[in-house]
């Protein structure tokens, strides 16, 4: 517009020199013009003005000052707030766990909460003044435009009159025409710069409506400010009231606590004075108490010293009880031995009063081999009251026989063992011994003698009380047990641990001249285990069985020996002992030559009822005191003599069934027992030896002088020496009475 004015004013000067008249009329014109607009112009500017200083310092930003003063003081108040609960927090600290602390813990989340909405408020709040900021800002910048468009519009209106008038003036005095053309072009720019007001008014009146419009806005905030105002004042009075409710009841717990303090202390009180009655009355007690104390303190300081002197002492008093005891342990072993001995002489004391043949019956159980019928109906009774009597009803009549002891069926083999084993262990002291079992076939025989493995039987159980008594014996003997195993069948003795079992062994006299016998090749076998025993046992029963696929069959047609020897020497006194036990199980005794056998049969049963009836010659002989003794009549009595003789313990257990079909044997048997149990041999004689005396002198020693010797005499009731009765019967020269008699005749 500047530029535009300058050209003008460069143009106007000439054209004013051209038509002057003109130009002067249009100068008056336009001065009118001039005035007209001048008025116009300062009521703009005075509306201007007016709005400037409208526009100028506003309620609104009052109203935000205020709002900014009344937050700060908002928050001044809530600081203040937050002081005071955090100091009721404190004094609160104390009461933990009561309905108040809940209390409290309720309004310190309705805290918690108010709090949460009033930083949203002032979130929203700082929101709110941001956009009044920039809603200010805006207005700040349009009335700067506003401002200086305005300037420009003053500037433009200030240069232009005097040019205009100059131009005018100018154009009047030179070119009317031309000046009534540049009045017109004024008049046009006049009425440019009327269409330029009118935009600025409408423009104005937009500012207006804009500043309606943010005026609208502010009332709508300072609402919005109201409201907050209210609801933090709303707050703050629930926070005031929470406040006071908590100090209400914080003071109604302090006057409880206080209240309870009093009351416990009051008790307390009472308890302590109680106490110190007590702590007064208990004072002599506490005195008598530490005295005690030092007492028991000095006895703790002394009790160690005690204690080792107390141990010593009962150590003392336990090693004297120990000695003791040992002692009487001792004295007792003595005793004990002594009894042994004791026990051992009257066994011996007995035999010899008894005879020195002791006659036992073992009436053998019926089982399911011996099948069912009449014939197997039981003919043997016994005396509940006497063990020694059986009774066997046969043809109607009922007998009575007397024995030394009777088994009944249900005796076990233990019950068996137990009567023998002092005879058993008798070998180990120099005596011999023979233990027969005599019976009909199927009698129990081999079952008495041998036994089951599971249950054995005599032979077994006499090696194993032997061995029990060497080891025991061991300390003061050396003792060696050896063990023979022969077989008499049809008068030939036979070897049964030789390679060669058939070979054939005689009973010969030693050498020595000491009148006793031996058999040359007869194998002994040392035995120190029951390992051992069986091996030996073993074989023998192999042998046995060569020539026959029945053993049952051999064995009752034979007579099977179990020769086991002792020998020891003292090992203090140098004595030496040596002992034989004869373990015999005799052949069947039925009578089988009378029921008309033939051929070897009858060979072997002649040969059996010979050894029988040999036996019991020599066992009527001795009886009878006969000064001979038919000991050569069989091999079994020869290679018995030993055993059989006057110095040696016999036992003979006839073995009888209890059934109707045996009772002619049973019969038979237990007649020949109770014979030849009435028999006396005479007392029991120890062969002992020592280094000065030897078995030759025993032989020819008289009664009187084995007395004198510690020995046991020779009993016979004829009052004959034996001496020349032994050499005699050692020589052999003897009747020989052959195997005919019958065994009835005993
Ligand atoms: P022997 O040797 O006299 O011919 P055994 O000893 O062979 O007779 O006995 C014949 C049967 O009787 C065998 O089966 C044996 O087991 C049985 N026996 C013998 N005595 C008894 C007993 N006391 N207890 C049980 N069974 C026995
Ligand atoms: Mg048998």
């Amino acid at each position: 517009m500047i530029s535009c004015l300058q050209q003008d004013n460069v143009r106007l000067p000439e054209e004013l020199n051209t038509t002057e008249p003109q130009r002067q009329a249009l100068g008056s014109t336009l001065q009118s013009q001039l005035e007209g607009v001048e008025p116009k112009l300062s009521d703009q500017a005075q509306e201007l003005n007016r709005l400037c200083s409208e526009l100028g310092t506003t309620d609104l930003e009052k109203h935000l000052e205020i709002l900014v003063l009344e937050n700060d003081r908002l928050k001044q108040e809530l600081n203040g707030c937050q002081l005071q609960l955090q100091q009721l927090r404190l004094s609160l600290s104390g009461c933990t766990g009561c309905q108040h602390s809940k209390e409290n813990a309720q309004l310190r989340e309705q805290t918690t909460d108010l709090q949460l909405e009033l930083g949203e408020k002032t979130q929203l709040l700082a929101k709110l003044q941001q956009h009044l900021q920039d809603v200010l800002q805006d207005k700040t910048e349009r009335e700067e435009r506003l401002n200086k468009r305005i300037r420009d519009c003053h500037l433009a209106l200030a240069k232009q009159p005097t040019s205009s008038v100059k131009y005018i003036t100018k154009k009047v005095e030179v070119e009317s025409p031309r000046t009534k053309q540049d009045l017109e072009e004024t008049q046009g720019r006049n009425h440019y710069l009327q269409e330029q007001i009118v935009i600025q008014r409408r423009l104005l009146a937009e500012q207006e409506q804009q500043l309606q419009d943010s005026w609208r806005t502010s009332a709508q905030l300072q609402a919005q400010i109201m409201m907050y105002e209210a609801e933090l004042e709303r707050t703050r009075g629930e926070l005031l009231e929470a406040f006071q409710a908590m100090e209400d009841e914080k003071n109604q717990a302090i006057e409880e606590v206080f209240l309870q303090a009093r009351t416990e202390m009051k008790t307390v009180h009472e308890n302590l004075n109680g106490v110190r009655m007590n702590l007064l009355s208990i004072q002599p007690a506490l005195k008598t108490l530490t005295s005690d104390y030092n007492c028991l303190k000095n006895h703790a300081r002394d009790f160690p010293c005690l204690l080792q002197d107390a141990v010593n002492q009962t150590k003392r008093e336990i090693y004297q009880a120990v000695e003791e005891v040992q002692k009487t342990n001792q004295d007792l072993l003595r005793k004990y031995k002594r009894e042994m001995q004791l026990r051992k002489k009257c066994h011996n004391e007995l035999v010899r009063l008894r005879g020195n043949i002791r006659v036992l019956c073992r009436v053998r159980p019926v089982n399911q081999d011996d099948g069912t019928g009449l014939e197997t109906r039981n003919i043997i009774s016994f005396d509940s009251d006497d063990e020694s009597v059986l009774y066997v009803s046969h043809r109607g009549k009922i007998s009575m026989f007397e024995l030394d002891k009777v088994f009944q069926p249900h005796a076990v083999q233990t019950d068996i063992f137990q009567e023998v084993q002092a005879l058993i262990t008798s070998c180990i002291d120099g005596y011999n011994v023979c233990i027969f079992a005599y019976g009909q076939t199927g009698s129990g025989k081999t079952y008495t003698m041998e036994g089951s493995p599971e249950d054995p039987g005599i032979n077994q159980r006499a090696l194993r009380l032997l061995f029990g008594e060497v080891a025991e014996r061991s300390t003061d003997w050396d003792l060696t047990i050896t063990v023979s195993m022969a077989e008499i069948y049809n008068e030939t003795l036979r070897n049964l641990l030789a390679k060669d079992p058939n070979e054939k062994l005689e009973i010969k006299l030693s050498p020595d001249g000491s009148g006793q016998l031996y058999v040359p090749g007869l194998i002994q076998i040392r035995v120190q285990s029951v390992d051992d025993i069986n091996k030996v046992f073993e074989l023998g029963r192999v042998n046995r069985a060569t020539d026959f696929t029945n053993v049952n069959e051999r064995s009752s047609r034979s007579h099977a020996l179990l020769i086991v020897s002792v020998s020891g020497i003292n090992l203090t006194s140098g004595v030496r002992t040596t002992g034989k036990l004869n373990l015999v199980d005799l052949a069947g005794s039925e009578r089988v030559g009378k029921s008309g056998a033939e051929g070897p049969r009858l060979r072997e049963a002649q040969n059996i009822n010979k050894s029988l009836l040999a036996l019991g010659d020599v066992i009527c002989a001795l009886r009878s005191k006969q000064p001979y003794i038919p000991f050569r009549n069989s091999k079994l009595t020869y290679l018995l003599q030993d055993s059989l003789s006057g110095d040696s313990k016999t036992l003979m257990m006839v073995q009888v069934s209890p059934m109707e079909k045996n009772v002619n044997e049973t019969v038979c048997s237990l007649k020949f027992a109770q014979r030849v149990r009435s028999v006396e041999l005479g007392a029991v004689v120890r062969r002992a030896e020592n280094h000065y005396s030897s078995r030759q002198d025993y032989e020819l020693e008289s009664p009187s002088q084995a007395t004198q010797q510690g020995r046991f005499n020779i009993s016979h009731s004829g009052g004959k020496t034996t001496a020349g009765k032994r050499r005699l019967m050692a020589s052999g020269e003897v009747n020989h009475r052959q195997g005919s008699a019958a065994l009835p005749a005993l």
